[in-house]
């Protein structure tokens, strides 16, 4: 079908329903904007600076451990309090509405070694690491008022990272933040309108379409999908109907650590950096309800359009209208497949 598609069009975006702008015609273009610096892993495998570091003091005064795999602390920046005084009770208008809101954010080493990404960690290290976002998730889930967990990892200074220690973020919240509360409503709709799992359904007819997966392995499918916005985005979906990671079983969570090494792999290949992104996973409230519609995914939202040097801008029209893309899935799936799974940097 996408073939047919040389022209600009839209495309739906069914999990978050809304649309998305595609122009294929456009990616001739000279581009004459920012040029960024090509990135390469750290030097050093420790560094006395980094508040991540094992046995490194942090700003507030803690001592990290020496730990030896992952190491799990709450932040001591955190954006969100778990404890909060009585709000004031003042608002002179309906337009200016606000409520208190409670939360909990940690941080999460992956490993020990400062000069480390996923990519370039083996599979057998990113298992512990899955093992933590697993208990995580339960944990801080059951805690009574957190409606929702969401973990998420910035890599790289494009993305915001203000530290290359391989690490990610836990920030769980009192209420459902907008980008699942949207996924929410839209794989409800299709549960009751068809009686099936939208993600199920979709990865079904991903599949079966083949030209924008990049992989897959026994339990999980990475792909392009139809609706990106970013020009290498990656969807990663179980293809077992699963809500949140507690249902995995070791294979799977095995599984989901070889997927983990294999996109960023190919996404550190693409240009031979180490490619920035946000990536995160979205699964199942924690709000007490049953979530029978929620099918647990992660999302690799990568900035860089195409080459380490230049990146997409949300900007101008994606601002005001919709999110623009001018690369296709589909060639931005093909790019990635022709990607090697052998990282460019090895270890030594
Ligand atoms: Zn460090
Ligand atoms: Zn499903
Ligand atoms: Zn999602």
């Amino acid at each position: 079908m996408s073939n047919g598609w040389q022209y600009p069009h839209r495309r739906w975006n069914p999990l978050r329903q809304s649309w998305v702008l595609v122009s294929p015609h456009r990616t001739q273009r000279p581009w004459q904007g920012e040029v960024a610096q090509k990135s390469a892993p750290a030097a050093i495998t420790h560094d006395p600076q980094c508040y991540l570091c094992p046995g490194n003091t942090r700003a507030g005064g803690a001592r990290n451990p020496a730990y030896e795999n992952v190491f799990t602390f709450v932040n001591d920046y955190s954006a969100l309090l778990p404890d909060l005084p009585a709000a004031p009770d003042n608002s002179p208008s309906p337009l200016l509405a606000a409520e208190p809101v409670r939360g909990i954010c940690k941080v999460l080493c992956f490993h020990p070694d400062h000069s480390l990404t996923l990519a370039r960690m083996t599979r057998e290290e990113i298992r512990p690491v899955v093992d933590a976002w697993t208990s995580e998730y339960g944990e801080i889930g059951s805690i009574d008022w957190i409606e929702y967990v969401q973990i998420f990892e910035n890599r790289g200074a494009m993305m915001g990272a203000s530290n290359p220690h391989p690490h990610c973020q836990i920030w769980s919240t009192s209420f459902i933040p907008d980008e699942p509360a949207a996924e929410t409503a839209a794989q409800r709709d299709h549960l009751a309108r068809t009686g099936r799992c939208l993600l199920c359904d979709y990865a079904q007819t991903e599949v079966a379409a083949g030209e924008r997966i990049v992989f897959a392995n026994e339990h999980f499918v990475a792909l392009v999908p139809w609706w990106a916005v970013w020009p290498f985005e990656v969807l990663l979906l179980s293809r077992r109907h699963a809500g949140a990671l507690p249902e995995f079983s070791s294979d799977e969570r095995d599984a989901l650590a070889d997927a983990l090494k294999r996109i960023t792999t190919r996404f550190d290949n693409l240009f031979e950096t180490s490619f920035p992104y946000t990536m995160g996973f979205h699964q199942a409230p924690t709000d007490g309800a049953a979530h029978p519609e929620w099918h647990l995914h992660a999302h690799f939202y990568p900035p860089l359009l195409r080459s380490a040097t230049v990146r997409k801008f949300m900007v101008g029209f994606e601002m005001l209208g919709m999110p623009q893309r001018d690369i296709t899935p589909e060639s931005a799936a093909d790019r990635l497949r022709a990607c090697s799974e052998k990282h460019f940097w090895p270890r030594t």
